[in-house]
């Protein structure tokens, strides 16, 4: 168990008044976890205080060379006002996983879960009441060197900060146009698509607006290589229902390994779906779309959960997909997935933690 030190502020700040017009992470709790790191003397210090900036010397590694990593996670408060996590297990052990890819010192998972959990129980009253709503929580650590050299940081800060965020589906679940990027790329194998490094995203920026330029919402990657097989959609895991199977791409060094992917591809196999996780060609999707054959396909993700797309463009061709409308599997999914995290339908996977 983490020997965690709690400071709490003196002046908590008030709380958002109307939860309905929150948004996606722009206010933060009165609150943070902080931990640092110092070569020789490994993680120490463990710390919940005030949620304050952080002062860096201008020379410190992570601006120049963006040695670092974050999560994604929620904080869910149910009918009953309990307050739970979602598989953070998954999140500590992805994060794990990556801290050894950018050759940081590695959290360990015990710890990411016990600062997650002292964080969420200070700030609990952060934790928003509105139906859909969560608190989104932001685990992430950054090199604290000071000095140009490209070398792997000696000194890091881990840290949590969360958000009170809106419900993702305020205005109801809207299928979105999605197009297949044919230039830029996301990931190449040995590269770091596999992680959560704030490279990746800055990486993939230019791309998004220009797919929002053409009136699309987001990109749908190819493979690095031969710009023939999917990948992922903007920052979710994407999946295709064709012919009555699913088909999504496997976690093999490129794509993120989702935790609401797994948690889904769980699912869909409970419920005696074939879930193929492979290559798939995008010129075999576009096809299966001409045939009539493409019956849904969604992102999926923490935020969204599942989005569903009405439309993919590659090339000079489009094909819509369940008439514009979100699909039956895609509604189910969404429907069971929220209902498990906001405790409206019992947890038969185990997949809920409290925060006590
Ligand atoms: C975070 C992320 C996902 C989704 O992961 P979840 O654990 O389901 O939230 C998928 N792709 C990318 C690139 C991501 O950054």
């Amino acid at each position: 168990m983490l020997n965690i030190r709690i400071e709490k502020t003196a002046c908590p700040k008030a709380k958002p008044a109307d939860e309905s017009k929150l948004g996606f992470a722009k206010i933060f709790t009165d609150h943070m976890f902080v931990m640092d790191y110092a070569e020789g003397k490994g993680w120490h210090d463990a710390r919940v205080v005030p949620y304050a900036p952080f002062a860096l010397d201008p020379a410190t590694a992570v601006l120049h060379y963006a040695q670092e990593l974050f999560e994604g996670m929620k904080a869910y408060r149910t009918a009953e006002g309990k307050i739970q996590l979602f598989r953070p297990e998954c999140n500590a052990q992805r994060f794990v996983d990556g801290c050894e890819r950018m050759g940081i010192p590695p959290v360990p998972v015990e710890d990411f879960i016990d600062a997650v959990k002292a964080l969420v129980k200070v700030d609990e009253e952060w934790v928003p009441h509105m139906d859909g709503t969560s608190l989104y929580i932001r685990p992430f650590v950054i090199a604290t060197d000071v000095g140009l050299g490209v070398h792997a940081s000696k000194n890091y800060i881990f840290c949590v900060i969360a958000a009170p965020s809106g419900a993702y589906y305020a205005e109801g679940i809207n299928p979105v146009k999605i197009y297949v990027e044919d230039e830029y790329i996301r990931a190449a194998p040995g590269l770091t698509g596999a992680v959560k490094c704030g490279g990746n995203y800055a990486a993939s920026i230019k791309a998004g607006e220009l797919a929002e330029k053409k009136g699309y919402s987001q990109v749908l990657w190819l493979d690095g290589v031969e710009k023939k097989y999917v990948e992922e959609v903007g920052a979710m895991n994407i999946m295709f229902k064709i012919d009555g199977k699913i088909y999504t791409a496997a976690c093999n060094g490129t794509v993120l390994p989702g935790v609401t992917r797994r948690s889904i591809i769980e699912l869909c196999r409970d419920w005696g779906y074939e879930v193929i996780e492979g290559k798939l060609a995008i010129a075999d999707i576009m096809q299966a779309g001409r045939e009539g054959k493409l019956e849904e396909v969604w992102g999926t993700g923490t935020a969204a959960v599942v989005s569903p797309v009405k439309e993919l463009t590659w090339k000079d061709e489009s094909v819509q997909i369940s008439g514009g409308k979100i699909g039956e599997l895609t509604q189910k999914l969404y429907d069971t997935l929220t209902g498990i995290q906001w405790g409206k339908l019992p947890d038969t996977k185990g997949w809920i933690v409290a925060v006590d």
